[in-house]
């Protein structure tokens, strides 16, 4: 259905919509996050690295501009394409003052070759003139905005310290849904404080709310984090590849054949990561994954509620 994939991929559904292979250039913009400068929290999410969790980023005290240069040149070693999507991955991403916002999105689309936009932020931090602005770019350019839930279960997101409810999540869902704005919600999976159970019943959730694009992680220890101590002091249980692969297949079978899945692997900085060291063969885990829906004879949406 997806060329060689059983899944629908990310590279699959902007080929057909660009024609051509389509690269992510990971910016930043130069924001902080509620979470960590004391408005919400001064901690940030326990697994958050210093970098706000987009570690392979450009340095923000470059203009976004540069930044885009930079992107582009390393990206061009290995993909011939002019077709690019400026991805703002650092940090929270709509957290500043519209006039700001619309400065920082409006110089990255002003660049070469910028086909799209792609905005990582928190659904606490998307108020209706910051929804009216996204709107606003919408009707200019190709936008997804993407939103880190992680998890629907309520201990888990204390214990990651999410810092809003699932009821703020699912206002921000409508609001963005109001405008016509392409959603992408990311989830971790591997919490030690849950079971399978309760990855996949976050898993049916996300399908129900129709989301364009979801993204799944596998829960990372990075170093210089919370999660890293605690992983230190209690060694809970990381899953193995087999359980990992074995665990996405079955989010794969219940996720709407309609999401685009943006990533089934988590993507951290070799130097970083403490533990699994196995998510760094991102071929092999892909390969895994592919491998297991075939030997099912299974594919995204198998068994997705009509
Ligand atoms: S919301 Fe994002 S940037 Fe902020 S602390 Fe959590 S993971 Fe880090």
């Amino acid at each position: 259905m997806w060329n060689d994939k059983n899944y629908h991929t990310l590279d699959w559904e902007l080929k057909n919509i660009f024609g051509e292979k389509t690269i992510k250039l990971s910016i930043d913009g130069g924001f902080t996050c509620p979470n960590r400068d004391g408005t919400k929290g001064s901690k940030g999410c326990i697994f958050c690295s210093e970098r706000g969790s987009g570690d392979f980023n450009s340095d923000c005290s470059k203009s976004i501009r540069e930044q885009i240069v930079e992107q582009k040149q390393i990206m061009s070693k290995k993909w011939n394409s002019s077709t690019c999507i400026a991805y703002f991955q650092n940090y929270t991403n709509t957290y500043d003052n519209v006039e700001n916002l619309r400065k920082k999105y409006l110089e990255a689309l002003r660049c070469e070759n910028i086909k799209g936009l792609a905005i990582a932020t928190r659904p606490d931090c998307i108020d209706e003139e910051t929804a009216e602005l996204l709107s606003e770019l919408n009707e200019k350019t190709f936008l997804w905005v993407e939103l880190g839930l992680q998890t629907t279960d309520e201990r888990s997101s204390n214990f990651i310290r999410r810092g809003y409810s699932l009821d703020t999540f699912n206002s921000c869902v409508q609001l963005l849904r109001k405008h016509g704005i392409r959603t992408v919600i990311h989830i971790i999976l591997g919490l030690p404080t849950e079971t399978r159970d309760q990855m996949l019943s976050t898993i049916s959730y996300v399908s129900e709310q129709k989301p364009w694009g979801v993204k799944l992680h596998m829960l990372h220890v990075l170093k210089n984090t919370d999660l890293a101590e605690y992983f230190n002091k209690t060694q809970f249980h990381l899953l193995s590849l087999d359980e990992y692969v074995e665990l996405v297949c079955d989010s794969l079978e219940i996720l709407d054949k309609n999401i685009v899945i943006h990533r089934i692997t988590g993507d951290g900085k070799k130097s970083n990561l403490i533990e699994p060291r196995w998510t760094l063969n991102k071929l092999k885990v892909l390969s895994d994954i592919d491998r297991e829906l075939k030997n099912r004879g299974s594919y995204q949406g198998k068994y997705a509620p009509l």
